[in-house]
C-alpha cells in the first residue's frame, strides 16, 4: 500500500498561503499529476510529501500511516529532481549504482534492478559513459533511473523533463507512462504544461494559489471544468469565455457573436465557455442566421493535421479549431455556430453551472 493522502493541509511561507486546506488522495499505483501556473503551490506539496517541509495545519498519511513526525528518509519515497545533479566522476552505472549501494543491497539484487530499469529506459548501451558524454535527455534519463531502481513506494517528479527539446520530451512522457504502468508504482508528477499533464497523468489535481480547483482524470476535467478559471487551464488554442445575456431565442454571446438556441441555459450564467473545437465554422452565404452568426477571419493558422481560425464575431474574437486544411481566407466572410449541448456556462463566481 502506497496511497498517499492529504487531509486539510495548509502550509504558509510569513503572509504567502503555499497550499491552502488541500485534501486529496493519491491511490496506490495511481499516476497523478499536480499541474498549475507558477507559485501556485506544486513543488511546496512535493516537499510536504517528502518531508521536506512540515504542515502548519493538516495531516499527511503515506500507505495508511501518519507521516507528521516521520522523517524524510523514513518514508520511503524518492524524488527526481528537475535540475538532478548526477556525480560528474562516475560513469552511469555507478550514479545509479550509488543509493543501492549506500543503503546496503546485496550485489545480485542491484545487478538485477540497474539491469531491470536501464532495459526500461532504454539506457543499457550508454551506462558506461560519464555524465559529461551524454547528452541532456540521456542525462535526465539516468537521473530518473537512479530514483527508480530504490524501489521506493512511491515517486515524486518535479517538472522532470521540461529541460529537454519538445521531441524528447513527447518521447520522454510516453516512456514515463510505460515505466510507472510496468512498474505499478505511485507516481507524483508536477508540471506547469498542460499538454504533459493530461498525457500522462491517471488523474490529476488542477491548482491556483495553492487551493486544489479541482481533481479528476484528464478528460473528465476537460469535458466538465468546474470553474471558468479550470476550463482555461485545460485546451488548445483556450476554451473560448465570453460575456452572455439571455434574449428571446436563447442565450446569446458578446453582443451577437454567437446565439446558442438553448431553452436550457441557466438563468444564473453570466459566462458562456466554447471549446475551438465545437465551434461550427461555414461559409457565409448572406442569407441570415440559419447556418450561425456571421463573423470575419481575423486570422488563419494552418498546423498541418488541423488549422486554427481566428475570428472577430460581434465585440469579441473567437478561436476555432478545425481539422485539416479547410480553404479559409483571412478576411473572408463565414457563419459561426454551436451546438447547445457542447456550451459550458458559468455563474457570478465562474463556477460551472
Ligand atoms: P510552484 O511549484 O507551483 O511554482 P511553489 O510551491 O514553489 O509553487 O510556491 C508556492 C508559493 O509559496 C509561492 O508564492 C512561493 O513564492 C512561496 N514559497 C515557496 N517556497 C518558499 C520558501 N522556501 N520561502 C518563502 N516562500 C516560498
Amino acid at each position: 500500500m502506497s496511497d498517499i493522502v492529504f487531509r486539510n493541509v495548509t502550509k504558509r511561507y510569513g503572509n504567502t498561503l503555499a497550499v491552502d486546506d488541500a485534501s486529496f488522495t493519491v491511490n496506490d499505483n495511481e499516476f497523478f499529476c499536480f499541474f498549475g501556473p507558477p507559485l501556485s503551490g506544486k513543488s511546496t506539496i512535493l516537499r510536504l510529501v517528502l518531508g521536506l517541509e512540515q504542515p502548519d495545519q493538516g495531516e499527511i498519511l503515506i500507505g495508511g500511516k501518519p507521516v507528521n513526525s516521520v522523517s524524510p528518509a523514513e518514508r520511503n519515497v524518492a524524488m527526481v529532481f528537475q535540475n538532478l545533479a548526477l556525480f560528474p566522476h562516475m560513469s552511469a552505472r555507478d550514479n545509479m549504482r550509488f543509493p543501492l549501494v549506500e543503503r546496503k543491497v546485496a550485489e545480485p539484487e542491484i545487478e538485477k534492478r540497474l539491469a531491470d530499469v536501464a532495459a526500461k529506459l532504454h539506457i543499457g548501451h550508454i551506462l558506461h559513459k560519464p555524465p559529461a558524454q551524454l547528452s541532456g535527455g540521456e542525462r535526465q534519463r539516468v537521473a530518473i533511473a537512479r530514483a527508480l531502481v530504490r524501489d521506493p513506494a512511491a515517486y515524486l517528479m518535479d517538472d522532470p523533463i521540461s529541460a529537454l527539446d519538445a521531441r524528447l520530451r513527447e518521447e520522454t512522457r510516453v516512456e514515463l507512462k510505460r515505466i510507472q504502468r510496468e512498474l505499478g508504482k505511485t507516481l507524483i508528477y508536477v508540471t506547469h504544461d498542460q499538454e504533459e499533464a493530461m498525457s500522462v497523468a491517471d488523474r490529476m489535481a488542477i491548482l491556483e494559489h495553492g487551493r486544489i480547483r479541482q481533481i479528476g482524470a484528464p478528460a473528465e476535467i476537460y469535458d466538465r471544468p468546474a470553474s471558468a478559471y479550470v476550463a482555461r487551464m485545460l485546451g488548445s488554442p483556450m476554451m473560448n469565455i465570453l460575456p452572455s445575456v439571455h434574449g428571446a431565442s436563447g442565450i446569446e454571446a458578446a453582443e451577437g457573436t454567437i446565439r446558442i438556441a438553448d431553452a436550457r441555459a441557466p438563468a444564473e450564467a453570466i459566462e458562456i465557455g466554447l471549446r475551438p473545437e465545437d465551434i461550427k465554422v461555414r461559409p457565409w452565404t448572406g442569407k441570415g442566421t440559419a447556418e450561425g452568426r456571421p463573423a470575419q477571419v481575423f486570422e488563419v493558422e494552418p498546423l498541418g493535421g488541423y488549422t486554427v481560425v481566428t475570428l472577430a464575431a460581434g465585440q469579441a474574437r473567437l478561436r476555432a479549431l478545425l481539422r485539416g486544411q479547410p480553404d479559409i481566407r483571412p478576411d473572408a466572410m463565414v457563419a459561426i455556430s454551436c451546438e447547445p449541448g457542447r456550451v459550458h456556462y458559468f455563474g457570478q463566481d465562474g463556477g460551472a453551472l
